[in-house]
């Protein structure tokens, strides 16, 4: 009996449990990876993606066959056509796949109705399996992920003195919300040089047919990511040397043309499998408790939240999700997704901005990703289906997993409240006071009904008008739905009117 592992593009390190199960027998242990060009071609996915995901696939691959593992690596149309060869030339009898944490890959394996059986192993890319948010989940009347996040620091011991949390306090968010006032010194970004591998699939990506459309939207060059574990590796060294101490304050600020702020810049390597989340967060905290005279807590502690607290909670959220979660639409937004979102081309400087960016580097972070590119969408009534479609094509860091509970959930209230405890609804106010893109616009924050208002104002203030009846139940609303009492009937039928009409113009 000869047991066959196929290894997909985001469980691209040793420790997965399909090839773990394998390790005792390895050199006798097929081991397939497979690019498929089709798959690629599901969605206008960003170039760098694409190099991303295949680079670091050739580059894993090689370091399983220096480790004596019989690979396989090809490039083909489908998946089924090269599995069948494999499985035929090496008389593979059972296959294993670690699951895919993606739902529509598991549902696409089953599909291609291999001729051999099929075993998915455990996923042990998180830190909390499946079934433990299972039962988490199962025992509570509603998902709070507050609650989540303080069992989470409990179980594995994390920021904390006995059973209570360091500092006294489990969350100091409050001390990270500062605007960007003032002049700011920022910390330089890791990046890196394409090695030969890196460079061939640039090449080969440039050249192929199939991927000419997506240069329409997406820079390829230059890339900088990392492919490699060890690079990985020296992404999140240098974050916790030098930006841990000073993440907190300013995460949620957005300064013109810096694209990176404090941020970890960890994503695209944690979601492919280069990284573990707890051997990141556990880095973190031994970084703390070395330098905890001179470093903010708050800072630590931000980050470990986003971690330890709200990565895992996405994802435990969705494999406890309901199978029609994506198509949710509690709002009934059916508005089609402006061309601007692929181009970048707008007037309103902040989508402007980061539009740009995500062109040329395929990231955003969470508050740019948040209250500006899903807040638009959601002020506006676009399609929580389209935006979603476009934020995993757009982001380095895009699947699934991530984006349905990201964008259905956090960011356009799709669910009815499952994942936020309101609407992350905003006026062009929060963008003002959190970034310096105001500043340089064609619009003005502060006007709702002139000629150059800030379409972010009189979208916040139709937004609320149009959906009072769903929105008056929900607690945190009430205090917002009193200002928008306060207008008068004028001023909000202008309001109403410069909404509808600029969907037309
Ligand atoms: Fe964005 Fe409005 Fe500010 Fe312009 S004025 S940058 S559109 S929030």
């Amino acid at each position: 009996m000869t047991i066959g592992v196929w290894v997909l593009g985001d469980q691209l390190w040793a420790g997965q449990s399909a090839l773990e199960s394998c390790l005792q027998q390895h050199q006798q242990t097929p081991v397939i990876f497979i690019e498929s060009l089709a798959h690629a071609g599901q969605l206008p996915y960003h170039l760098q993606k694409l190099v991303l995901v295949w680079s670091a696939m050739r580059h894993f691959a090689a370091e399983l066959r220096s480790l004596g593992w019989a690979v396989t690596y090809t490039q083909s149309q489908d998946f089924k056509t090269p599995l069948i060869e494999w499985i035929n030339s090496y008389q593979i009898s059972e296959l294993r796949v670690m699951t895919p944490t993606d739902c529509p890959f598991v549902a696409l394996i089953q599909k291609l109705e291999l001729p051999i059986q099929i075993t998915f192993t455990p996923n042990n890319r998180f830190i909390w399996s499946d079934e433990e948010f299972k039962n988490w989940a199962g025992k509570r009347k509603r998902l709070i992920m507050e609650d989540f996040y303080r069992q989470g620091r409990q179980r594995f011991n994390i920021l904390m003195s006995g059973n209570q949390p360091v500092g006294g306090q489990w969350n100091f968010d409050k001390q990270n919300r500062k605007p960007p006032k003032g002049k700011l010194t920022l910390p330089e970004a890791l990046w890196f040089e394409p090695d030969s591998i890196t460079q061939d699939v640039i090449n080969f990506i440039r050249q192929s047919e199939a991927f000419q459309d997506n240069q329409s939207y997406w820079l390829l060059e230059p890339f900088r990511w990392g492919v490699t574990r060890q690079q990985a590796l020296q992404v999140m060294k240098f974050f916790i040397e030098t930006r841990l101490s000073s993440f907190g304050p300013y995460q949620d600020a957005m300064v013109t043309g810096e694209q990176t702020m404090w941020h970890t810049m960890l994503s695209p390597y944690l979601n492919i499998g280069l990284l573990h989340p707890l051997e990141v967060v556990q880095a973190a905290q031994l970084a703390y408790l070395d330098n905890s005279s001179n470093w903010e807590l708050n800072s630590v502690e931000g980050f470990i939240r986003q971690v330890l607290g709200w990565r895992e909670y996405m994802h435990g959220v969705y494999v406890y999700l309901d199978d029609d979660y994506s198509e949710r639409n509690w709002f009934n937004h059916t508005h089609p997704l402006p061309a601007f979102y692929w181009t970048g081309d707008t007037q309103m400087n902040c989508l402007h901005q980061i539009l740009t960016q995500v062109k040329q580097i395929g990231y955003a972070h969470h508050i740019q990703r948040l209250m500006v590119l899903n807040n638009f969408a959601l002020i506006a009534g676009i399609s929580p289906q389209e935006l979603e479609d476009w934020f995993h094509a757009a982001f380095i860091d895009g699947y699934d997993w991530v984006m349905q509970t990201n964008v259905i959930g956090m960011g356009q209230f799709a669910d009815g409240g499952m994942i936020a405890s309101k609407p992350y609804a905003a006026s062009a106010n929060y963008i003002n006071n959190m970034s310096d893109y105001c500043k340089n616009c064609a619009y003005n924050p502060r006007e709702r009904t002139t000629k150059n208002a800030c379409p972010f104002n009189f979208f916040y203030w139709d937004f609320l008008a149009r959906h009072y009846d769903l929105l008056k139940d929900q607690p945190r609303m009430t205090q917002i739905l009193r200002n928008l009492e306060r207008l008068s009937p004028s001023e909000l039928q202008k309001i109403r009117s410069l909404a509808s009409n600029w969907h037309t113009t």
